[in-house]
């Protein structure tokens, strides 16, 4: 049997017993007409959006300071999350928090492609050895906002020329490519229906990558609870009520099933390209049918990316998909985060601790409940954590072994006298 972690099951109880939601913002609710009888003791009135149980679960809890193996951290946005950084504050953020998580190596995900040179310039210099890049392609150009039809996409050379970009982009140095949920959701095409991922438009596009060594990191759709209604049976209610903008429940969205079959096709009809789709093609919450494509299309890699509530809350099914897979699935993180959201990362890969949680935010930012860990074996840590990152891109090899290095002495030295 599975144990049910505290905060679903009280969550759980709170919906039955009818306690008032109040809506502030999202979609308005009507406000509860009875209120719960006072039972024994007082009871705190409390609105849904305050509940912060602390669970009174006492079980054995493992402190880990870093990663078993020093890590590549295959999904990061090194612009999008630390916009203003200087490079003393890149600096900082290595020594305080990746070299005593271990972490070897981060690929920032964040250089438009045309423009690499300035975001490899910004993770270059002396940090170069601890940054890879990813480049991702500008849809609209120059392009008006509420003229499709004006877009680069939309323009007849746009795959020929992006492909051209990309040769140039990885002669400068950049390992892949990333495509954002935009495309298949929101970008356009010129009649301004959502463009299809399997346009044969980009066609030449993955073929580039293919020939480039250049393997394609996609995020496609969302979590399933995105594309339902924001409604009582939600399990993502709360946090789908702070952001009403990452719904996609209005028909007008094409659908989560479609967006992956899309995929799929792309994936099938270009073997000779490697296709990471990042947070684990956001099936994470039916590891049956993703285990069922990875076997099917053995150009298909995985990132866990933000994934680890998902992962974490079916810790048998988990463990299980993760020795399937572990030559396919990927370690990264969605970062930069501060430390305590990483440890929850080797907590939930590496040990068997029990309801605990797996981000540093109040409330839980992806769903009211813990997770479990799963205790991986070493072998399948040191593909995850980096062996199948420098398969897909042996550029990172070089990096990855002269900071593992550093990293593995300096924390094998003995503190100085007074330090
Ligand atoms: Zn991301």
């Amino acid at each position: 049997m599975k144990p049910i972690p505290f905060v679903q099951r009280t969550f759980g109880m709170l919906l039955l017993l009818g306690l008032s939601v109040t809506p502030s913002f999202g979609q308005q609710l009507e406000p509860a007409e009875v209120k719960p009888e006072p039972t024994a003791g007082s009871v705190v009135d409390l609105s849904l959006r305050d509940f912060r149980p602390k669970s009174m679960l006492i079980v054995p809890e493992t402190k880990l300071a870093h990663a078993a193996f020093p890590v590549i951290d295959l999904h990061t946005h090194f612009r999008l999350r630390m916009r203003e950084a200087t490079p003393e504050d890149l600096g900082k953020y290595v020594r305080e928090v990746l070299d005593p998580n271990h972490i070897a190596v981060c690929v920032s995900l964040d250089a438009k492609l045309g423009e690499e040179d300035e975001h490899l310039k910004h993770l270059g210099g002396a940090l170069a050895n601890r940054f890879g890049v990813f480049v991702h392609l500008d849809f609209q150009g120059s392009g008006q906002t509420d003229r499709p039809e004006t877009w680069a996409v939309n323009q007849a050379s746009f795959a020929r020329e992006a492909a051209a970009k990309l040769q140039r982009a990885k002669a400068a140095g950049c390992l892949g490519v990333k495509f954002f949920k935009q495309f298949g959701l929101e970008h356009l095409d010129a009649r301004g229906k959502p463009l299809r991922i399997n346009d044969r438009r980009f066609d030449p596009i993955w073929k580039a990558c293919g020939e480039l060594g250049m393997p394609v990191l996609m995020h496609v759709a969302d979590p399933a609870a995105f594309f339902l209604p924001t409604d009582a049976t939600n399990e993502r209610w709360e946090e789908l009520a702070r952001h009403p903008e990452w719904s996609f429940a209005d028909p007008k969205f094409p659908r989560r099933e479609q967006l992956v079959e899309d995929f799929l096709e792309v994936v099938a009809r270009h073997r000779g390209t490697r296709f990471i789709a990042a947070h684990c093609l956001n099936y994470a919450n039916d590891l049956g049918a993703l285990g069922k494509w990875l076997d099917s299309h053995p150009n298909l890699f995985v990132d866990i990316a933000s994934r680890i509530n998902e992962l974490g809350r079916q810790p048998y099914t988990a463990r299980a998909f993760f020795d399937r897979f572990d030559q396919r699935i990927l370690f990264a993180t969605d970062g930069p985060w501060p430390a305590e959201r990483l440890g929850y990362y080797w907590r939930f890969l590496e040990t068997f601790d029990e309801n605990f949680p797996y981000s540093e935010k109040q409330p839980p930012p992806q769903g009211l409940w813990h997770i479990y860990g799963i205790g991986l074996r070493q072998e399948s840590l040191r593909r995850i954590y980096f062996e199948n990152a420098i398969r897909l891109m042996p550029a990172l090899k070089e990096k990855y072994e002269r900071t593992a290095r550093e990293l593995l002495e300096r924390a094998n030295k003995p503190p100085e006298k007074g330090a």
